[in-house]
C-alpha cells in the first residue's frame, strides 16, 4: 500500500481517502495495484456520464430485438468476467466504428462497427474485449492518470453526494465521456484482447471470432485508410495486436483446440439482427 502511494507522489492530504481503497488486486491479472476510487464511486460515474455519451454517439438504435440480442450476447461473456459487475450493453447509432467502455460497466457499440462484422463470435469479441477494459480498471486507471488524483477523488465524492447535481453530472459526463475515448496504451490493447478471448471462450464461443475481427479491421483499414481512424486512436491495432491474440489462443490449453474455420453457429441470427440497422448513409 504504501509502495504504491509513494510510487503515486500522492498529497498527504488524500492519504486518508486513498486509504479508505488503496491498494487493491487487480481481478484480471491478480497484480496489486492502487486504485483511488471505490467500486461504487466508479459505478456511479459511469451512470451519471452514460445518458450524455449515448447522445453523442447518436442516440441509441430505436430497435428493441437488435438492443436484446447484443444486450444478451454481451452478458452471456460478461457473466463469464472476473468482475462480477452489472454490465449493459447498448448499440448506438453512430456510423463511425467503434466501441466504448465506461468505467463500472456500461458498454456502447456504434452502428457503424456493427455494419462491419459477419458473425456472432466476432460481437463476442469485440464485447469481450471493452468488458476487459473494466475488468482490468484500464479506464479508472485512465483518469487517475489523465486527471490527477485531487480532481478525480473531489469529483468521485460529489458524485456520491447527493446535491449540485446538474453541475456535478455535466463536469462528471464530460471528463468521464473523455477518458472512455482516449487512447488506450498498446499494453491495454493486448491484455483486454486476451482476457477477452478468455471470457468469450468460456460462455462458449470459438475464441478464433477475435482474430477474424482484428484481420477484417485491419484489411479494411488497408483498403480505405481513414475509415477506421477514430476506432484506432480509441483501441491502436497494430500488426503484433494480431500477432499476441493468435499466439494467446493457440497457447492457452482451454482455446487451443478450436479451429480458426469452423462455422460460427451464431452467423445467421447475427445476419438477420443486422439487417434490423438503419442502411448506412452513402460515403462521401
Ligand atoms: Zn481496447
Amino acid at each position: 500500500m504504501l509502495a504504491c502511494i509513494r510510487h503515486l507522489g500522492i498529497p498527504l492530504a488524500l492519504l486518508f481517502a486513498a486509504a479508505l481503497v488503496g491498494c487493491t488486486v487487480n481481478p484480471a491479472t491478480g497484480k496489486r495495484e492502487l486504485i483511488l476510487i471505490s467500486t461504487e464511486q466508479e459505478i456511479a460515474m459511469g451512470q451519471e456520464a452514460a445518458p450524455e455519451f449515448e447522445k453523442e454517439f447518436g442516440g441509441r438504435v430505436s430497435d428493441d430485438q437488435l438492443q436484446a440480442y447484443v444486450r444478451a450476447v454481451g452478458q452471456k461473456v460478461a457473466e463469464r468476467c472476473d468482475r462480477p459487475l452489472s454490465y449493459d450493453f447498448v448499440v448506438v447509432a453512430s456510423g463511425t466504428p467503434n466501441a466504448f467502455a465506461l468505467p463500472g460497466g456500461k458498454v456502447f457499440i456504434t452502428a457503424g462497427l456493427v455494419r462491419l462484422m459477419e458473425n456472432e463470435r466476432q460481437l463476442a469479441a469485440v464485447l469481450g474485449h471493452e468488458i476487459s477494459h473494466v475488468v482490468a480498471k484500464h479506464n479508472v486507471k485512465g483518469m487517475q492518470r489523465q486527471m490527477g488524483a485531487e480532481l478525480l477523488l473531489s469529483l468521485a465524492g460529489r458524485v456520491m453526494a447527493k446535491g449540485n447535481q446538474a453541475e456535478t453530472a455535466q463536469a462528471v459526463a464530460k471528463i468521464v465521456a473523455g477518458v472512455a475515448t482516449m487512447k488506450y496504451s498498446r499494453d491495454d490493447e493486448y491484455q483486454a484482447d486476451s482476457l477477452g478471448i478468455r471470457y468469450m471462450t468460456r460462455a462458449g464461443y470459438n475464441p478464433w471470432g477475435m482474430v477474424e475481427l482484428l484481420n477484417s479491421l485491419a484489411s479494411l483499414s488497408a483498403r480505405e485508410p481513414g475509415r477506421l481512424a477514430e476506432m484506432f486512436q480509441t483501441h491502436p491495432l497494430t500488426s503484433k495486436r494480431i500477432a499476441e491474440a493468435t499466439a494467446a489462443i493457440q497457447n492457452d490449453p482451454a482455446t487451443r483446440a478450436f479451429s480458426a474455420g469452423a462455422p460460427d453457429p451464431g452467423m445467421a441470427t447475427f445476419q438477420q439482427m443486422r439487417r434490423r440497422l438503419p442502411t448506412a448513409p452513402a460515403a462521401k
